[in-house]
């Protein structure tokens, strides 16, 4: 049968990918951008189903979407992942580097494994920095060829960049690393018209944190954040959206954080 897609009417949409978009955060940013009129590629690693699920919805509705399996840790399938992409649309104006796993097993500092720093490293921070890296050079190319104005990069870090954890050492590494990565690309890409920007999520409601929704109820009670209730991933979407809608444009490598307040030392 031939493909519904209509690619003439791809050519002037925007196009965003979104690694980890199957479930949470990730999901709740592709939507948005879907809203906003991108094109969304829908990255997972193993949630065919659900991935291909939105990206049905996707396409029924404001936008439209492509369900990509790929382990961003891979840098060999996170370069495949973007050659499908512009094989497929021609251009990508937006990368959101979003996926990312908790510490394996959330063991304690002495007892934290080799094998679990290399998974969640190799997720959370090797795969954004390749994946960033190609993502710039096609955009330096994209826009010579006069298909990109610009583009705009957001990584998804974590209070976890500044509030350490003893349990979740590697992770707390990778997202603090994160951090320091936002600005090396922000200057690189600054003269390209690529801006580079982190969001910094506080306590979101999704699969990751669920295991441990009895005690964020009680520090959330506690006022563990100025305002006082669970993040959303539709919270991260918006600012996303307004960071990918070019609203602060004098602005690059900032960090928006969207926490409730979390981040604020208090007395
Ligand atoms: P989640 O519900 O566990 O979802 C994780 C997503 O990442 C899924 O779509 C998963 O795909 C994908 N993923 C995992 N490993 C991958 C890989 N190697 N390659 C490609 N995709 C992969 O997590 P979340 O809570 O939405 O978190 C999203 C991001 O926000 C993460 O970077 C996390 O560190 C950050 N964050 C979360 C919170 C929070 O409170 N939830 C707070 C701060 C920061 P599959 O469905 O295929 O497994």
């Amino acid at each position: 049968m031939a493909s519904s897609v209509n690619l003439s009417e791809f050519s002037n949409r925007p196009v965003a990918l979104v690694t980890g978009a199957s479930r949470g955060i990730g999901r709740g940013i592709a939507e948005r951008l879907a809203q906003d009129g991108y094109a969304v590629a829908i990255n997972y690693v193993r949630s065919q189903s659900v991935a291909e699920e939105l990206a049905a919805i996707l396409q029924q509705t404001s936008g439209d979407g492509w369900a990509l399996q790929a382990d961003v840790g891979s840098v060999s399938q996170a370069n495949t992942l973007v050659d499908r992409i512009l094989a497929r649309w021609g251009r990508l104006d937006v990368l959101v580097n979003n996926a990312g796993i908790t510490s394996v097993g959330r063991a304690d500092l002495l007892d934290a494994s080799e094998a679990g720093w290399d998974t969640v490293f190799a997720t959370n921070l090797k795969g954004p920095f390749f994946l960033t890296q190609r993502v710039c050079r096609e955009m330096i190319r994209l826009r010579a060829d006069g298909v990109l104005n610009g583009g705009t990069i957001v990584n998804i870090s974590s209070i976890s960049s500044f509030a350490v954890s003893v349990n979740r050492g590697d992770y707390c590494l990778t997202k603090s690393a994160l951090s320091t990565m936002t600005k090396l690309f922000a200057v690189r890409m600054a003269e390209h018209d690529v801006y580079v920007y982190e969001v910094s999520p506080g306590v979101i409601r999704s699969d990751m944190t669920a295991p441990v929704q009895a005690k964020y109820d009680a520090l959330i009670e506690d006022g563990l954040s100025p305002i006082r209730r669970w993040g959303e991933p539709s919270d991260v979407a918006q600012a996303v959206s307004s960071l990918v809608a070019r609203a602060f444009p004098f602005c690059t490598g900032q960090c928006l954080n969207i926490d409730g307040g979390f981040h604020i030392r208090r007395l």
